[in-house]
């Protein structure tokens, strides 16, 4: 599979993944979903990220901001239900939720 074809895969699985949450009860808001090679080098300066490349500098990651019943969720317990969801749409798909950190982020790898 190409870069390009992954990237088309992934894409429609973040969708799929927006509109389940969206009719299971969850609202979330769009977070970071492309990544510039720019950015990325500020984030490691800043110490946001150790990683050298992040999957969202090649467009198959995406974040997602959840809100239950209005409040922005900030632990990682209330995206367990995205992240089981999000790893069901495809074998390749990886959740932040698993990391222990970075709840809101889901990649393809
Ligand atoms: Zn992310």
């Amino acid at each position: 599979m190409t870069l390009r074809e992954k990237q088309v895969v992934f894409l429609k699985n973040f969708a799929l993944l927006i509109i389940w949450a969206s009719e299971n009860g969850y609202e979330v808001t769009a977070g970071e979903l492309f990544r510039t090679d720019e950015q990325h080098a500020l984030n490691v300066k800043k110490g946001t990220t150790k990683a050298k490349r992040s999957k969202h500098q090649d467009r198959l990651a995406g974040d997602l901001n959840l809100f239950l019943k209005g409040v922005y969720q900030t632990t990682q317990e209330p995206y367990k239900a995205l992240a089981v969801k999000w790893k069901s749409l495809h074998p390749s798909n990886v959740a932040g939720y698993d990391w222990g950190w970075d709840a809101n982020h889901f990649e393809m790898t």
